[in-house]
């Protein structure tokens, strides 16, 4: 783990164990240079602990370059709670967290991600104050949605020349809470949905609402549509499925979409477009953070129309030094956390 850790320059790791609710979790903060480390709150069934611990690592890690390229003063942090399937009382594992997390006197704060919900950040406040994304403060995921929409709308723009999404056709693989959200936007604004999800009710909602085309979950990346929206969960472009891929684009909400660089460089190579994940799934970050500090939803809002903006930046700069905007958008973070 201390080889990860090097080689992500992630600062600690604090794994917490409480026999009493069953709570295995563990919080990784990679870097604190900007502020404090903010993160979601993942909780989803793990294979190993040795999992969970790489997966808090690499979501961390990308916490830290969203924020930066976000313009905010935090840093990146990131809380895994290992899911368990005959948990008794849901409510006092999250409590239990909470208490954990306040042993970290500030130093993460935490908020809603996969898997967990706003009740389950009430639970958390009751252990701590470092927390956000509490029923008060809202789910971050429409933010998220919004972000990643006028993204994808810039990215259209860079690729196909047209802001215009009528027509474009949009694979949106997940329809969770960002996922579904981001559907809803793409079919107002009269973009064709192809769908996936392991959920086949909420493929069902998308068919009977917003005349999605359903896709088999296995199928939906090497489908032929204009943008690739990855909104699911794990490193879902990796040297194989990127050979599969037949879009123009890739833009979408998940985290961590890529498994190393190589693959932005193959996807580049290719001639598909990539919107670094943690610029455009910024959103929901945006949201957390500054209603963390009391500021109000015009300010959120101005502050979340500025995505499609650093976006464009990236695609530009990716451009004149012929690089793939992944690493473009690595080096603008590496820059303002290291130098
Ligand atoms: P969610 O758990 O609500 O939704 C994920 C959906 O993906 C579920 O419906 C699940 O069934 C589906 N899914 C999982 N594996 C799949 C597969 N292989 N193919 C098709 N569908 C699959 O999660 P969410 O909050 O919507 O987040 C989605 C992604 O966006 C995550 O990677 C998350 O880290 C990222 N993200 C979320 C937020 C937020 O505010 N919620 C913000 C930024 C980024």
């Amino acid at each position: 783990m201390f080889a990860l850790m090097q080689s992500t320059r992630t600062q600690s790791l604090h794994l917490f164990n409480d026999p009493q609710t069953g709570l295995k979790a563990v919080v990784a903060i990679h870097n604190e240079r900007l502020g404090p480390a903010m993160g979601g709150c993942r909780y989803l069934p793990y294979a190993d602990d040795e999992s969970a611990m790489t997966d808090a690592i690499a979501l961390a890690q990308g916490m830290s370059y969203k924020a930066a390229l976000a313009g905010l003063a935090l840093g990146g942090g990131k809380a895994v709670v290992m899911r368990n399937p005959h948990v008794e009382n849901r409510a006092a594992l999250f409590q239990a967290l909470g208490r954990f997390i306040d042993t970290l006197q500030g130093r993460f704060v935490v908020a809603v991600d996969s898997g967990t919900s706003t009740l389950d950040m009430d639970c958390i406040a009751q252990g701590t104050p470092h927390v956000t994304s509490t029923t008060a403060c809202g789910d971050p995921s429409p933010h998220a949605a919004l972000g990643v929409f006028a993204g994808l709308r810039a990215t259209s723009y860079a690729r196909l020349g047209s802001y215009n999404l009528e027509g474009l056709r949009v694979a949106v693989q997940g329809l969770g809470n960002v996922g579904y959200a981001l559907a809803e936007q793409l079919h107002a604004a009269g973009a064709e949905l192809l769908v996936s999800d392991l959920d086949p009710g909420r493929v069902r909602l998308a068919v009977e609402q917003l005349d999605a085309h359903p896709v088999a979950h296995d199928a939906l990346a090497s489908t032929p549509c204009d943008i690739f929206a990855p909104c699911a969960v794990g490193p879902v472009l990796n040297g194989h499925s990127v050979m599969q891929l037949r879009c123009a684009a890739v833009a979408g909400a998940a985290n961590n979409q890529l498994t190393n660089l190589q693959v932005a460089d193959q996807l580049e190579a290719r001639g598909i477009l990539y919107a670094p994940d943690y610029v455009i799934n910024a959103g929901g970050l945006i949201h957390v953070a500054l209603t963390h500090a009391g500021e109000n939803s015009a300010a959120i809002a101005a502050h979340i129309a500025r995505i499609p903006a650093r976006l464009t930046e990236v695609f530009g700069h990716a451009q004149a030094e012929k690089r793939s905007p992944a690493r473009v958008a690595q080096t603008l973070a590496e820059r303002l956390l290291y130098t």
